[in-house]
């Protein structure tokens, strides 16, 4: 699977100031591969949920990070998909699915009534 952030190429090229000096680093989603592992992809999805989960609660990155025990900046690269998911945040994550599962149902139950 081609990598989502360098799109292959295994490197990604900014500008920085002074005078747009061109950097060029090794993509850290991939590790300048170019491809990724099943096992980072999942990391990547995993990060997206737990993303879209903590802005659904209206938390702020320092306050999911604090409930975690996690610095801000763990917290965003695990986000980012760089890290996996801490044993506590799989958890919490986990028990949303089930308690959303659980509303989906009863909604559905109620809609037949
Ligand atoms: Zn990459």
């Amino acid at each position: 699977m081609i990598c989502p952030d360098c799109e292959g190429k295994g490197q990604i090229i900014s500008y920085a100031c002074p005078g747009f000096r061109r950097i060029v680093s090794p993509c850290r989603l991939c590790n300048g591969v170019g491809t990724m592992t099943p096992e980072a992809l999942a990391a990547v999805a995993s990060g997206e949920a737990f993303r879209a989960y903590r802005v659904a609660q209206s938390l702020s990155q320092r306050q999911m990070a604090a409930a975690h025990n996690l610095s801000p900046q763990v917290l965003s690269k695990i986000e980012a998909g760089l890290l996996p998911l801490t044993e506590s945040m799989r958890r919490e994550l986990s028990q949303q699915r089930v308690a959303a599962a659980a509303l989906e149902a009863l909604a559905k139950d109620l809609q037949k009534e």
